[in-house]
């Protein structure tokens, strides 16, 4: 949506995550850490400990 990266289903997941379960619009990781104001590799840290949890958006 914003830097026009191809989008994984990790990108899309981590968006509705972290910002609106409901969104059709998606950030990148990038853009999602810099929205954020955190290094992207905190934000796979916050993704990779959902998904041990079992979060079915990281499937
Ligand atoms: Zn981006």
């Amino acid at each position: 949506m914003k830097c026009g990266k191809e989008l994984t289903q990790l990108d899309r997941g981590a968006y509705r995550k972290f910002v609106n379960r409901g969104s059709t619009s998606f950030l990148c990781k990038s853009c999602l850490a810099e929205k954020f104001g955190i290094k992207e590799c905190v934000l796979d840290e916050k993704i990779e400990h959902f998904r041990k949890q079992g979060c079915t958006l990281f499937i």
